[in-house]
C-alpha cells in the first residue's frame, strides 16, 4: 500500500515536472498553517497550478525582517499536498535544510539566487544532494554571471541529481529602476542556449517586485518561448509577511494566466514552414550583406589608420565621433530604429574600427 502510494506521488511529481507550461505558484513565505492549506487549496481549485511554491528558511536583506516560519512550516505543505495533490517546492540554502525538506517529502528543491552567487553553500547543498533522487531547479545570482549560474548547475550535477531546470528571476542592480531586478533577458537566453537539456522557467514575481507589471514579464517569457512560470500568490497579498507588494491571489493570478497569449515554438504546417524558411534565406542574405559592408567599412577605417599615422594624429576624434552618432540617430528615427540600438550598434562598431587602427599605428 504505502509503495503504490509513493510511487504514485513519484508520478504526480514526473507528470508536473514534465508538463509544458510548467506553473508553479504558492505564497513567497509559509505564513500559518491555515494561510498555506488555504492559498494551496485556492490554487489547485483554478485547475491551472502544477506545483506549490512555498519560502520555508527566507534570506532576507536586512536582519529583523520576517526569515521564514522554519522546519516547523513542512508539516503544512505535506498537508497541502495531501489535500489538493500538488507537489511541493521549497527553497534550500543548506545541507540540514535539504535534510529537512526531503524527511517531510517536499517534492522539488530549488537553490535561492543569494545562494547561487555563494560556490561554497552550493556545494553544501550539492554534498547533502549526494545519492539523492530528487528534481533541483536553480535561480540565477543576483549578479549578472553566467558563469557562477553555470558553477551552480555544475555542481548539483555532479552530486548526481539528473532532473535540473533553470529560473530566471533577474538581476539586482544599483538604485531604483522600472524592474525590482532587470531581466537582462539576453542573458537567460544564452543560458538557454548553453543548456539546451534544461527546461527554464521565469519568476515575473521577483522581477516585477510589484503586481502592475507581472502579466507583462510573464507574457515575455512566453514569447520567447519559456518553459514555465513561477509566479508568487498569496490570499491577503497586501499582508503578507514577505514581498507583499509583488504577490497576487490565486484568482487574480488565475485571469492572468488566462490573458496571457501561449504561442508555441512549432506547428507541424508546411506552409508555415516554406514561408518562414523564405523569411530565413532572406535575412541570412541581408546578414551576408550587413557583413560584406561591415568588412567594406573597416577597409577604409583601415586607410584612415594608415592616414592618420603618417600625420601623427590620434586615432580619437571626439567631434567627428559625435557628428556619426547625431547623423546615425536622425537616420535611425526614420528608418524605425531605436536610438538604443543605433547606440550599441554604432559602439561595437566603433569599437571594432579603433581595434584595426589601433594595429596599424602600433605596427
Ligand atoms: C523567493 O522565491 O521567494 C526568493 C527568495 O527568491 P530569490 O531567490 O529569487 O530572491
Ligand atoms: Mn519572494
Amino acid at each position: 500500500m504505502e509503495a503504490t502510494q509513493t510511487n504514485n506521488a513519484k508520478e504526480l511529481v514526473q507528470n508536473a515536472w514534465n508538463k509544458r507550461p510548467l506553473i508553479i505558484s504558492g505564497p513567497c513565505s509559509a505564513e500559518t498553517e491555515e494561510q498555506v492549506i488555504e492559498t494551496a487549496t485556492r490554487l489547485a481549485k483554478t485547475g491551472k497550478i502544477d506545483m506549490l511554491r512555498a519560502g520555508i528558511w527566507k534570506p532576507r536583506t536586512r536582519p529583523g525582517m520576517f526569515e521564514g516560519i522554519g522546519a516547523k512550516g513542512l508539516p503544512w505543505l505535506q498537508r497541502a499536498k495531501k489535500l489538493t495533490g500538488l507537489p511541493t517546492t521549497v527553497e534550500v540554502a543548506t545541507g540540514k535544510q535539504v535534510e529537512d525538506a526531503l524527511t517531510f517529502d517536499v517534492d522539488v528543491l530549488w537553490i535561492g539566487a543569494r545562494t547561487t552567487v555563494n560556490p561554497f553553500s552550493v556545494q553544501e547543498v550539492a554534498d547533502a544532494l549526494r545519492g539523492v533522487d530528487v528534481p533541483v531547479l536553480i535561480k540565477n545570482p543576483i549578479n549578472p554571471d553566467l558563469e557562477l549560474w553555470t558553477g551552480a548547475v555544475e555542481r548539483v550535477a555532479k552530486a548526481g541529481i539528473k532532473q535540473l531546470g533553470l529560473i530566471h528571476r533577474g538581476f539586482s542592480s544599483y538604485g531604483n529602476t522600472e524592474y525590482r531586478n532587470a531581466p537582462m533577458w539576453h542573458l537567460a537566453i544564452e543560458m538557454k542556449r548553453r543548456n539546451p537539456g534544461l527546461m527554464i522557467i521565469n519568476d515575473p514575481s521577483h522581477i516585477s517586485g510589484r503586481r502592475d507589471i507581472l502579466l507583462d514579464v510573464a507574457q515575455k517569457a512566453i514569447d520567447l518561448d519559456f518553459d514555465g512560470l513561477m509566479i508568487e500568490s498569496h490570499i491577503d497579498p497586501d499582508k503578507a509577511w514577505s514581498d507583499a507588494k509583488q504577490q497576487v491571489t490565486p484568482e487574480r493570478l488565475a485571469e492572468m494566466l488566462d490573458s496571457i497569449v501561449w504561442r508555441k515554438e512549432d506547428i507541424n504546417s508546411e506552409e508555415f514552414h516554406a514561408a518562414m524558411e523564405k523569411m530565413r534565406q532572406q535575412i541570412n542574405q541581408l546578414d551576408d550583406e550587413l557583413l560584406q559592408i561591415l568588412s567594406q567599412r573597416m577597409k577604409v577605417a583601415d586607410k584612415i589608420g594608415q592616414y592618420k599615422k603618417e600625420n601623427n594624429i590620434t586615432i580619437l576624434q571626439t567631434n567627428r565621433w559625435n557628428a556619426i552618432l547625431e547623423r546615425a540617430y536622425a537616420k535611425g528615427e526614420k528608418l524605425g530604429l531605436s536610438k538604443e540600438f543605433i547606440t550599441k550598434y554604432f559602439d561595437a562598431v566603433h569599437m571594432e574600427s579603433i581595434s584595426h587602427q589601433n594595429k596599424i599605428l602600433n605596427s
